[in-house]
């Protein structure tokens, strides 16, 4: 096996025009210091079979990943994905037994302020020489759409199924040999983390989760958990045909960090992280401004 590293940089997706001029340029940076680098699409879309999963699956060596992930979020992503390897570092001894006794180091890219601070950090973990990446250079297409699902980190994870049993949209089923899977990953309800704030071991991860940062996998960040009884009347009522499952994102915590996610839950109850009401257009009372004697005095003066 090879022990030079391929280097990889994944899409953000969903794109931005920010992410997307960093990535361009980062690439163009790496070419002109000599080392070698394949663009793929974003984890999400790297569906089983294609050319660019199965290119991961068969790459022969470390691999370096850098993309907008958490570091954790994208190791379990790629252990979902069947791409062998262990975790460099992080968590050495909680990694599955892979076929192959790999080192996977992902980086994400927002840790760093500029393309130019990658190619110095790359060049860093491989004693500064160029040709000690491993010279395979590739760009796949980046396919169209977004997908949205959880990865479960199986260092954390104790088979409670709790999660199969809150999900009523068969994204959860158990394996052979009775070990929990995320086996129809495209039935998750977009922007919808609920069943991470229901799992008692805080494993299940959505990577993509734009405001949450222990829904998206930071280490070290809790996730707000559901009280088991509040999860249970969700799911009865959804059953019941008494709420939809956009009430249900809004009680589990917005995902929608632009356009607004028209959050009607109680003061502290949606889980939403951004710092004013403005920044999600959220319409809970978390990030109401409180009002005090100016503010009733200025309405009684607007209403003589
Ligand atoms: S609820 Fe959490 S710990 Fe239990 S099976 Fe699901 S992922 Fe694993
Ligand atoms: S977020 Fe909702 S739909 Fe998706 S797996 Fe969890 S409970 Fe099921």
């Amino acid at each position: 096996m090879s022990h030079f590293p391929l280097l990889i940089i994944s899409r953000s997706q969903p794109a931005s025009p920010e992410r997307t001029i960093f990535e361009n340029t980062l690439h163009e940076k790496l070419q002109a210091a000599n080392i070698p680098v394949c663009l793929l699409p974003d984890l999400s879309l790297l569906r089983k079979g294609s050319d660019a999963l199965t290119f991961l699956q068969q790459a022969n060596g470390p691999i370096i990943f850098l993309n907008w992930l958490q570091p954790r979020a994208t190791y379990w992503w790629l252990a979902f994905l069947e791409v062998p390897g262990k975790m460099a570092s992080a968590v050495p001894d909680e990694a599955p037994a892979f076929p192959q006794d790999r080192a996977i180091l992902p980086f994400n890219l927002a840790a760093l302020d500029s393309p130019e601070q990658w190619v110095e950090k790359a060049l860093a973990l491989v004693d500064k020489n160029p040709k000690n990446f491993l010279e395979v250079s590739r760009r796949f297409p980046l396919p169209i759409g977004e997908r949205w699902y959880p990865v479960i980190d199986r260092s954390r994870c104790v088979n409670c199924l709790q999660c199969l049993e809150f999900c009523i949209f068969g994204v959860y089923d158990r394996n052979a040999d009775g070990n929990l899977v995320v086996k129809s990953p495209d039935s998750c309800k977009p922007g919808c983390p609920a069943c991470s704030r229901v799992c008692p071991q805080q494993a299940i991860m959505f990577p993509l989760h734009p405001d949450d940062l222990g829904i998206a996998g930071a280490d070290g960040v809790a996730i707000q958990p559901f009280d088991p009884a509040q999860a249970n009347q969700l799911r009865a009522e959804y059953q019941q045909g008494k709420t939809s499952v956009e009430d249900i994102v809004r009680a589990c915590g917005c995902a929608s960090g632009e356009s607004g996610c028209g959050c009607k839950a109680d003061d502290g109850a949606c889980g939403c992280q951004a710092e004013e009401s403005s920044d999600c257009g959220c319409d809970c009372a978390c990030h109401a401004e409180k009002r005090d004697y100016l503010d009733d005095l200025i309405d009684e003066l607007g209403n003589e």
